[in-house]
């Protein structure tokens, strides 16, 4: 159930309908619109008296939302969610792709630095890099854990980037939570929905990657678990699935992003490295994202990349990942995309 506000609503009116929809036993999730603001009702095991609630002032219409996901839908909220950071212009969602690199892994201080730098000065404004890596064997890197947090919030500060990392497990989203500006969870954490409602109780930002063998419903369902808690910050991020094309590592599936931006009002970006698997793959990949209509890209940027601990062969060179995005800016500006431009006098400094 949903209800949409008049559009000159006051603020008052707004909390009343709020209000009274606790007063039902259910939770409001008011969310602002550009012209108009909805409020939408989860916790009801059936139908909302709409009757009660259509008479109360300021209301206009209340709906009834057919799909299992309510919060993350277009009918909830018409326009694109433009995901935004404290104390930073970036965004995810809006008119600039947003550019996220670094490492598969934080290896150490000097390998993050270094790479931190280099996408910094290519026009990155997120850097990435898992201080917990979900691995499929328990003798491979585990990462660093907290002191891989520490390195990444000391890279912040030398280079001015947001800082998106993984959470696997309720210890490491308490952790990733504080050091982080965006909370990862990984495909593999898709359906952990303990998980997904711990990140929903989180204000940071969250990245939700698709399982390997998610649908569409499913990962909107993910997305829902994080909303239905109270955090509306969501960024979807298709990386690739598993089918019987053997010659990548996961397929990845353009193709989802026009059905996101039709039935859900979430930003969505794409990992090419994670699905190509190979790093000459990548640059097509990121490519056809783009092309598609993804707000955005994180990839998988090394210096060292055969001397790397998890993904090496994925990761792009920082000259490759600098050409790269060189390259995209003028697909950015065919697609209707601005792309941040790198500040040179800040690069030249930190050299
Ligand atoms: C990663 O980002 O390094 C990662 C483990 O990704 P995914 O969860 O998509 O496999
Ligand atoms: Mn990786």
């Amino acid at each position: 159930m949903l209800i949409l506000m008049n559009v000159n609503a006051t603020e008052e009116q707004i909390q009343g309908a709020c209000k009274r929809v606790e007063e039902l036993g259910y939770r409001p999730h008011p969310l602002p619109g550009a012209t108009r603001c909805a409020i939408g009702i989860t916790g009801n095991k059936g139908a909302v008296e709409a009757d009660s609630l259509s008479q109360l002032p300021g209301v206009a219409e209340v709906i009834a939302v057919s799909k299992p996901y309510k919060l993350v839908s277009r009918d909830m909220k018409a326009e694109d969610t433009v995901v935004r950071f404290d104390g930073s212009d970036a965004t995810v969602g809006g008119v600039e792709l947003a550019l996220m690199a670094g490492p598969c892994g934080v290896e150490s201080r000097d390998q993050l630095f270094r790479a931190a730098e280099a996408v910094a000065a290519s026009g990155a404004r997120f850097l990435r890099g898992g201080a917990f890596k979900p691995r499929t064997s328990p003798y491979a890197f585990q990462g660093l854990g907290e002191k891989g947090l520490e390195i990444l919030a000391a890279a912040r500060e030398a280079f001015g980037l947001l800082i998106v990392t993984e959470a696997i497990c309720h210890e490491s989203l308490a952790l990733v939570d504080q050091y982080a500006d965006m909370i990862q969870i990984g495909a593999r954490n898709m359906q952990n929905f303990a998980l997904l409602k711990l990140a929903g109780r989180s204000r940071k930002p969250v990245l939700l990657k698709r399982g390997m063998a998610a649908t569409l419903d499913e990962l909107l369902m993910a997305a829902e678990y994080i909303m239905s808690e109270g955090n509306y910050n969501v960024v979807l991020c298709e990386r690739g699935i598993r089918t019987f094309a053997d010659h990548t590592r996961n397929t990845l599936d353009v193709g989802i992003i026009p059905a996101v931006k039709r039935l859900t009002h979430l930003p969505i970006i794409v990992d090419p490295s994670h699905a190509a698997g190979k790093r000459d793959n990548v640059v097509p990949l990121a490519r056809a994202g783009v092309a598609a209509g993804a707000d955005g890209l994180i990839v998988e940027v090394h210096c060292d990349p055969d001397r790397a601990l998890s993904d090496g062969a994925q990761s792009l060179y920082p000259t490759q990942f600098d050409a790269m995005v060189k390259n995209l800016r003028g697909m950015a500006a065919l697609v209707g995309r601005t792309m941040y431009e790198p500040q040179p006098a800040v690069a030249m400094e930190r050299k």
